[in-house]
């Protein structure tokens, strides 16, 4: 049985280098960045206003008070996306709104509510207060420098790096290629939604599951039909998976008992095993292997294995697919409000849930089967084998959503 990390380390290695391809900025979310991207532009390309205001010689309003204004010429208006033509000279000012090209000539820009405007006297501006050279000015350049890097690649592109690649004219980037992931469910008591249950069946709940965390690691999930618990009808349906998916994962049909036909059907259709069985725990019966350039990743069919194998196991490789350099989940800092114990010689990866102030709480049942705490959980807290991380143990919550 190997140790979580070694088993990790073997799935990482076998993912394929990722290939790039170019998609629409507004396609990219969630994607990984293939290539560093440099900025073609200064941002801003222009020094403009950060107020509604007016442009000014900072040393023409020096003395500015409420009760003794400046007295200042109207030389003109610059809504924002025009340019001034002429030059704010000593005495004059230039009516500007946020985001305005600053004229030439000015340094400094006066907010409106520093000003007055007598009804008599629309050709003047009455200044009330003094303002430093540079007050309420956006510099060019001040936020990205042309030829300066944007976002290197590995980087996922959040929102606020895709606002950054549009904010410099970017319309397509190159990102790391999804892979696209066959789903199989096995185990003949498994039934399609829609019908009620017939004796002895339950709906099949695992295919939804990974799908909704395949997609979040950037990954095109492929639902196939169920697979009853008969080798030949196991081997057409990884044959057909693989054949359409660039990995398949499986769920189900990977223990030890007689009717888990996953691995034996799976050597059948050419496939390497790399291994089987982790010392963790859920999911200790976790496979991974080889057919052809794809790989296979056989999850525990109870519903907690399979989704906490596939956080640890499979969210890695599928993002490395695409080329991401931070693989692993997030991790926030908690507090236990409980102990939690685990009796067994596995490390034991625990549902919790981690509140706004940092205390960490079993989610509820941590038996396999039970779906309920995984629904209420939003993390996973690591508990050694044979140990009880008593109450106040500061722990890392790997965080998922
Ligand atoms: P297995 O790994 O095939 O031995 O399945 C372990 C347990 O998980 C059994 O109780 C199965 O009925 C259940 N199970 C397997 N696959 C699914 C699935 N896709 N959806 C819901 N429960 C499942
Ligand atoms: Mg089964």
């Amino acid at each position: 049985m190997l140790e979580f990390e070694e088993a990790l380390a073997r799935v990482l290695a076998a993912v394929p280098a990722p290939t790039s391809e170019n998609v629409l900025l507004n396609a990219a979310a969630g994607r990984v960045l293939a290539e560093r991207i440099r900025s073609p532009l200064d941002l801003p390309s222009f020094d403009n206003s950060a107020m509604d205001g007016y442009a000014l010689r900072a040393a023409d309003a020096a003395s500015a008070k409420p009760g003794a204004p400046v007295r200042l010429r109207l030389a003109g208006k610059v809504p924002a996306g025009e340019m001034f033509a002429g030059k704010v000279t000593a005495g004059t000012c230039v009516r500007l709104f946020t985001g305005s090209p600053l004229p030439l000539g000015a340094d400094a820009v006066v907010m409106q509510e520093e000003t007055r405007v007598e009804p008599n006297a629309t050709g003047e501006v009455l200044i009330q207060a003094p303002v430093e050279p540079g007050e309420n000015i956006r510099w060019r350049a001040e936020d990205v420098k042309q030829g300066s890097t944007l976002a290197e690649a590995g980087e996922l592109l959040t929102a606020g790096r895709i606002g950054l690649l549009a904010a410099v004219g970017l319309t397509c980037v190159p990102v790391g290629r999804q892979p696209v992931v066959g789903l199989l469910a096995t185990g003949s008591e498994l039934q399609e939604p829609g019908l009620p249950l017939a004796p002895g069946r339950i709906y099949e709940s695992n295919r939804l599951t990974l799908a909704a965390v395949l997609k979040r690691a950037g990954a095109v999930p492929v639902t196939f039909p169920l697979v009853a618990d008969v080798l030949a009808a196991t081997r057409n349906a990884l044959v057909e998976a693989f054949d359409q998916c660039d990995a398949v994962v499986t769920s189900g049909g990977i223990s030890v008992g007689e009717m888990d036909f996953i691995k034996h059907a799976f050597e059948q259709m050419g496939g390497e095993l790399y291994f089987w069985k982790v010392a963790i725990k859920p999911g200790r019966p976790f496979a991974f292997g080889r057919y052809r350039s794809k790989l296979l990743f056989g999850l525990p069919g109870n519903p907690v294995s399979a989704l906490v194998t596939f956080l640890l196991l499979v969210r890695p490789a599928l993002l490395r697919w695409q080329g991401a350099t931070d693989v692993s989940l997030s991790v926030h800092p908690g507090v236990l409000a409980e102990s939690l114990v685990n009796q067994g010689g596995r490390r034991h990866f625990m549902r919790v849930r981690l509140d706004l102030a940092g205390k960490v709480r079993s989610a509820g049942s941590q038996a396999s089967h039970i779906l309920s705490s995984v629904a209420a959980a939003n993390g996973l807290v690591e508990v050694p084998a044979n140990t009880t991380l008593a109450t106040g143990t500061a722990v890392p919550v790997l965080h998922w959503d």
